[in-house]
This record gives structure tokens, sequence and C-alpha cells, in this order.
């Protein structure tokens, strides 16, 4: 309620410690944060990554949170109805090692940690609608990933088959090829991770590549993370081609390059191709079975490394091939550059004109022939080449195409090579269909049923969810901790009534992730994963944030889920997130990554005892570009809290009143300027995502206040208006004190339910001017000043200056004439 502030505030002292708590208790006794899905305003919908409950927030989850919830919290003063939710990834991994780590099960151990690090979002600040949340182990939520998954096999976008996958044997599971990392590690545990022949589920993401690659280049997303997901989906044009193998088979070949098979001199094939084993010769066969194995235990990045010193290894198989344009004969040989997941796991090598196979051929003394010569140049000649040549250039030694130029004549290429029936068009993709099996316990049991005589079952909609049993030994051991459970395990058939035993295996919880933020459209949704009306009400998601690590994993499955969404018909956009920010990561003081294990992780609790949340939010803004991160340090927090008290201080001197002092106009343009131009540097600040310069306007806003506080300026009107102002700005980054301050200037509960401050235009083109100060004739100063600054105010700077009062040598001044623009001079005898 409006109250005037009263004279005894003023001998008050800022003190987060009384502040906050009022506060926090005050907005969730008013509800002041929920949603409402029938508000009348613009919807904007913000949304951070959901954290996994493995323990307390750490300061890196405050770098990461502190920012969106500014920018939701500027929102909803701009006018938007914000949705702002919270819920946790508490399947997973994470949770289930903590789990046996600490000899408590995960249910709990996961129900405990969730309730820890909700109150640490109380206690930041969070503008978080808690009415929302969820937690992806609950049933009511993962029975929606085993809906999904029963509606994806209809549509055969899932399927069960073999082959060889990735293992980690520290996390005794299987892993997608997106969660393995450059060097053969595995993106949960750093450890080594080698291949296994097994039966696995997987997701036909491969179906949606080209939406993929293609929808991508309308959002507003960083760079970086587009060009990492356009190279993951790996989308390559050109033409198969078939050689006939002396055995009677045929190699299918996918190349970029159709124009250079005039100068294929031998074939390649991945070591794993299924007609390896038929093919090889006897005099062969050991050699070929011993590579074999090495190739296993190596990765697929190291494997396609494009590194010149990585040295090229194989092996002659002891089979040939015919050229299917010269039917030469040429040698079949394995080497482990080929992969067989991409293309057709064989190629035709072309030394002369790949970098690759040049250095395959030099290493094992294989025939190089130029079939591309590079126009007005020398002959290029095999036996002296440096390395392969694949610029543009006029085909040589290429019979009927003979005389053509490439790139540019490609298509007619590839036209004569489909006409001859030598070739076909093609267009291939890097991506690979998702596994998301896992020998794991903490996960939505997949909801498949085997029986031995209807096969593969799945589980009806109406026996659904299939709930993962509570008493179950969780330790890892290889296969599904639910193979041992006697009651999980057996089942009757859905289909025929006789014994069944059911799925073991558990989903990727990348699964839950893909889908999560629909569900907080409509949190207790029971017939569907959520409300459709209320999806469409507040999706696609405007603004996400969260960490650059997601921008292959996470981010590419969720827009394959969108896109599978849109197919089911329960929402109509194709994209999930129209606008996506990432943080930089905030490492350890030494630099290196935040380990609990190593003690270098740092709690916010501390420092939020010692200077308050809202201290610490702003020093988390103000470390450096949010986008950047960098080593932790706290130097800055004292400074952001001082700022605070300045703040405090200047309005609770000054911020009573009265207000009634009459100040020319030509005085007050300045201070009006300056609340316009802070209120401008503010809000582009918040668009474009640079928070540290935004913090730097309002300390400098506040230094000005300070300094003008005590003269006749801090009893006009405009100042009242400046404070607002100040108030105003400060309610997204310190949304404690702003309200505190809020309520002492007088005003109506709540400043989060006020509307943002607008600027006038007009007041922003000025630029400063040059002004001479002349002391007894003599230039003592230069000021910078605007040009129509006002008489008081460039008669007191020019007074106040150092160089001045030095050459006054304390006389008084007895005159001082002001030219606007140009000069003051200053008389003394
Ligand atoms: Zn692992
Ligand atoms: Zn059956």
């Amino acid at each position: 309620m409006a109250t005037t502030a009263e004279r005894r505030d003023l001998s008050e002292r800022y003190d987060p410690s009384t502040i906050e708590p009022k506060w926090r208790r005050r907005w969730e006794a008013d509800d002041l944060y929920r949603a409402d899905d029938d508000a009348p305003e613009p919807k904007w919908y913000s949304l951070t990554m959901y954290p996994y409950p493995s323990g307390t927030l750490h300061v890196g989850h405050w770098y990461a949170f502190t920012v969106p919830d500014a920018f939701a919290r500027l929102q909803r003063m701009r006018g938007y109805n914000v949705l702002f939710p919270m819920g946790f990834d508490a399947f997973g991994l994470p949770a289930e090692n903590a789990a046996i780590r600490n000899q408590i099960h995960p249910a709990p151990w996961t129900r405990e940690n969730i309730a820890a690090m909700r109150e640490q979002y109380r206690q930041m600040g969070a503008m978080i609608d808690w009415s929302r949340e969820l937690a992806s182990c609950n049933p009511d939520f993962y029975h929606w990933n085993q809906w999904l998954f029963l509606r994806m096999l209809e549509r055969d976008l899932v399927y069960r088959a073999a082959g060889a996958v990735w293992w980690c044997p520290k996390d005794q599971t299987v892993l997608a090829n997106e969660q393995v990392l450059e060097g053969n590690i595995c993106e949960r545990c750093g450890s080594d991770v080698f291949k296994r022949d097994l039966e696995q589920w997987y997701f036909r993401i491969t179906r949606y590549a080209e939406e993929l690659l293609h929808d991508a280049e309308g959002l507003d997303w960083p760079d970086r993370v587009k060009t990492m997901q356009r190279n993951w989906i790996g989308r390559s044009e050109g033409a198969r081609l078939i050689f006939a193998l002396e055995t009677g088979d045929t190699l299918g070949v996918f190349t970029t390059r159709p124009d250079t098979v005039w100068g294929a001199t031998f074939m390649v094939m991945a070591p794993e191709h299924p007609l390896v084993a038929k093919i090889t010769s006897d005099e062969q066969r050991s050699a070929v079975d011993a590579y074999i194995d090495h190739t296993r235990r190596e990765t697929e990045i190291d494997r396609q490394s494009t590194d010149a010193a990585r040295p090229k290894t194989g092996v002659f198989t002891g089979a040939y091939a015919r050229n299917p344009v010269t039917d030469e004969r040429i040698p079949i040989w394995i080497a482990d550059y080929v992969l067989m997941g991409y293309g057709t796991g064989a190629i035709m090598a072309v030394p002369a004109h790949d970098e690759r196979d040049f250095a395959f051929a030099r290493a094992f003394d294989l025939p190089i022939r130029v079939v591309v010569q590079p126009e007005g140049e020398p002959d290029l000649d095999p036996a002296t080449m440096p390395d392969a040549y694949h610029g543009p250039g006029r085909l040589v030694n290429s019979g009927p195409v003979d005389g053509m130029r490439i790139p540019e004549q490609l298509p007619e290429v590839i036209a004569w090579l489909e006409a001859q029936g030598r070739g076909t068009r093609e267009v291939t993709y890097r991506i690979r269909d998702w596994l998301i099996s896992r020998q794991r316990y903490w996960g939505t049991p997949i909801p498949i049923v085997y029986c031995g005589t209807c096969g593969i079952v799945p589980v009806p909609d109406d026996q659904l969810p299939v709930i993962l049993p509570l008493d179950a030994e969780f330790t890892p051991t290889g296969q599904s901790p639910l193979v041992t459970h006697e009651a999980f395990l057996h089942t009757t058939c859905p289909t025929c009534g006789g014994p069944a035993r059911r799925e073991t295996d558990t989903m990727d919880t990348f699964v839950d992730s893909s889908w999560y933020w629909y569900r907080y459209t409509s949190p207790s949704e029971g017939r569907l994963p959520f409300d459709p009306e209320r999806a469409k009400l507040w999706c696609p998601v405007d603004l996400y944030c969260g960490g650059i690590e997601h921008a292959i994993l996470h981010l590419l499955y969720a827009r394959f889920f969108t896109k599978v969404l849109r197919d089911l018909g329960l929402i109509d956009h194709g994209e999930p997130f129209l606008r996506l920010r990432n943080q930089g990561m905030i490492l350890a003081v030494e630099g290196t990554k935040m380990s609990k294990s190593r003690g270098t992780q740092i709690g916010p609790d501390e420092l939020v005892h010692a200077h308050g949340a809202d201290a610490l939010r702003l020093h988390l803004m103000y470390l450096g570009p949010w986008e950047q991160g960098g080593p932790w340090n706290d130097r800055g927090i004292a400074g952001m809290e001082r700022f605070i008290r300045r703040a405090f201080t200047v309005i609770m001197e000054t911020g009573a009143g009265p207000f009634d002092a009459d100040v020319p106009e030509a005085e007050t343009a300045a201070l009006r300027r300056l609340t316009h131009r802070t209120i401008a540097r503010v809000t582009e600040d918040y668009d474009a995502f640079a928070f540290n310069t935004m913090v730097a306007s309002l300390i400098e806003f506040v230094n000005e206040l300070m300094r003008l506080k005590d003269g006749p300026l801090a009893r006009t009107p405009l100042w009242r208006e400046a404070l607002e102002t100040l108030v105003l700005l400060m309610a997204p980054s310190t949304p404690f004190v702003a309200e505190e301050l809020w309520e002492r200037l007088g005003n109506v509960y709540s400043v989060h339910q006020q509307p943002w401050p607008t600027f006038d235009p007009a007041l922003l083109t000025e630029r400063s001017v040059e002004v001479v100060v002349q002391v007894n004739g003599k230039v003592r100063e230069r000021l910078q000043l605007a040009p129509d600054e006002a008489e008081a105010a460039a008669k007191q700077r020019a007074l106040e200056s150092d160089k001045v009062r030095a050459a006054l040598g304390g006389k008084a001044p007895i005159k001082v004439i002001y030219v606007p623009g140009r000069l003051i001079n200053i008389v003394a005898r």
C-alpha cells in the first residue's frame, strides 16, 4: 500500500539478511510469479535447461540461472505474460552413480537433492512458477516417454537392430554416438569407450535429417551451435557408383566427386564391412583379421581425423573390383579411415585428388592417376605431386567426359553416368539413428514385452505407465538391474495372455529432456503428454538458455522430438526454441572445471550470507561477457554490495522529498538526459545479452546521483523520477532490494508488476563538447560538457577541477563567465 516514507528510514542501513527473507515470503504468499494461462497479454516463454539434481547448486548454476531470471523479469515488466518454469532432470547416470557412492537408493537421494536445490533457487530470488515443477523420475512424467515411444513405434520411428555400439566400461551401458566425445571418451564419466555387438532400440532421427538441417537456418541461435549441428548431420550431395567384384558381388560407393571415377585406382572398405570376410583371399586372411581387431579399439573421431600426421594404416584383401567406367581391374584394401556408418562403408580411392587416398597410395605404393588438370598450369605429374589436387580444372584421362570443366559441369558428368547406367545421383548424411537403450536402472522402462509366441509386443496404452520398481538392486553389472527383478521381469503377453518377459533396458535420459518443456504448459494433464491447447498458447519457447555442451546432444534431439510431436498432431510448430543463448562455463579459481571431489566447487550459500543474494546476482552478471564464462573470483562481489548500499543510501537520504524546489529547466536538462540515457543503455544491453555493461550503466547512474544528491536538483520532481527509474532498472537484476526501495519510496507493491521505463530518443543524441577553462586568461583545464550544459553545473565542474584549484592557489574567484559549448573564464585576484 502506498505510504509516505518516514523520516526514521533515513537512519537505516542496507541489510540483505532482513530484506531478502522478508520479500521472499511475501512473493510466495502472494503467488507473485504464477503464470496465468488466461492472461490477455502477449506470451513470453523463457526456459533454462533443467538441472540434474545431483547435489546442491554451485555458483555455476547461479551464473547460468541469474541471467535468464533477470531477463524473464524484464519481459514481464515489458508487459508480457511470462512463463518461467523449473524442473529436474532426475533420471540418469549422475543421480544413479551418486546414489551408489552414497549407499542410498536414487529415489530418496534425488528427492532430497531436489528439495535442497529448490530452496536455493528460492534463496536467489528466482521468478519461478513452482506450481509447474516437474521431475522426470515421477511416473506421471515418464508415463509419457513410454506413450511417445509407442506412437513412434507405430510410425516406424522406433526400431530394434543389432550392430556394433559404443560401450562405456565404467558406466556399464551403451551410449549414443552423440555421447562419445572426441578422443574416445564417455560424455558422462570421461572413461575410454569401445564397441560391442548388441541388439538395441533406436529412434529413427535420420528420417528428419534434411528438415533438421534446413530448419536451423531460420533460428536466432549462436552460429557456433548451428554449425556444429550442420556438421553433425553432415549432408553430402553426389552419386552412387556400382563396382563389380570378381567374386560376383557388387560394392556400392557413394562419392561427392563422381567426376574423378576415371582416376579411381583402388578401393578401400571399412574393416567392419560385412563383405570383407567373404572376399578376403586365404593368403591375406590372418593379416586382415589382425587389422580388424586393431580397428575395433579406435574411436570414430580418430578414424575421421584429417590430420595429415596420422599415419595411414590398412591391409590388402587379395580381392579385386572393376572400375565401372574404365573396366580396369583395381585392388580392394581395408583401412580404418573408411567408416561403416557413413555412406556405404566403401570408397573408390582417387589418390590424385583426395588427401587421404593420396597419403594411402604413397604409403602403400599404389598407382596415382591425374584426371583433373588445373587450367593454365604445367601438367600435374603423379610421380612428383607433393599432395592431392582438389581445386577446379578440366577433366583429362577421362574418356567421354574429357575436357569438361569442374566443378561447373559436375551435374553433366552425373547425368552421363546416369544415362550410361553406371551411377545414380544421391544425397547422404553423416548422422546415424539415435540409440536409446541403456543397461542401467534409473531411467524410464521401455514399454515392450517379449513373448515366445508373438515376439516383440508393445505394452498397450491402458497398461501404462510401466512402473520402474523401487526395490531393485541397482548396482551396475553390465546388464540392466531389472533383469534380476523377478516380479518386474515376468509378465503376461498382452496379445496371447501367455508368459512373457519385459524389456529390461531403460531409455536414454535424453528422451526425457527432448520434450519436457511442453509438460510445463499443463503439468497435470492425464490423457496426453501435454494439453495441445496449452502448448499452442505458450510454445514455441521464446528464449532458451543453457550450456554450449548441449549443442548437439540435447538440442538436436529436442528439435527431432518437436518435429515428431508435430507429425503426431500434438503441436503445430516444427522448431522448439526460437532464440538460444549459451552461457560460458564458470571454472574453478585455478581455471579448471569445478569439481566437488577435488573441493574446487564454490557454493553460493556463504556468499549469500556475507553479501546478500542481490549482490551475488549482480556480481555474476558483471564478471564478464556471459557467453564466455571463465575462472571464478569473488573480488568484485564486495563492490557490487557497495553499489547496492550507495543506491540504498541515495534513496534513503533523498527519496522522502519534498520535491518542490524550483530549479530552472536549463539545470534539470542534464539530469533528465542522464536518466533517459541510462534507461536506453540498460534496455539495449539486456536485449544484446551484455549484462556486464548493463551493470556498469547502473553503477554510473548511481555515482552521478551521489554526486548531485546534496544540491538543489535533489529536491525537484525530476529527481524523484530519476530515483524511481533507478529502482525499476534494478528490479530484474536485484529483485529483493528493488522491492524494498520501491516500498520505501512509498510506491504500490510490487515493483515487479510495474511497467519497464521508456526513454525519449530525442534525449539520447547529445554529444559532449570540449569546453576550455581559463583562469586569468590562461588555459588551465579542458572539460567534456554537454553542448547545453546548465550554467550552475558547468561553473561547479570548473571550480571543482584540481587544475583550476591549483591555478587559483586559494584565491577566491571574483567573476566566472560561461559561454555554453566553448568557454569558462574565471577571474581571480
Ligand atoms: Zn561413462
Ligand atoms: Zn503372446
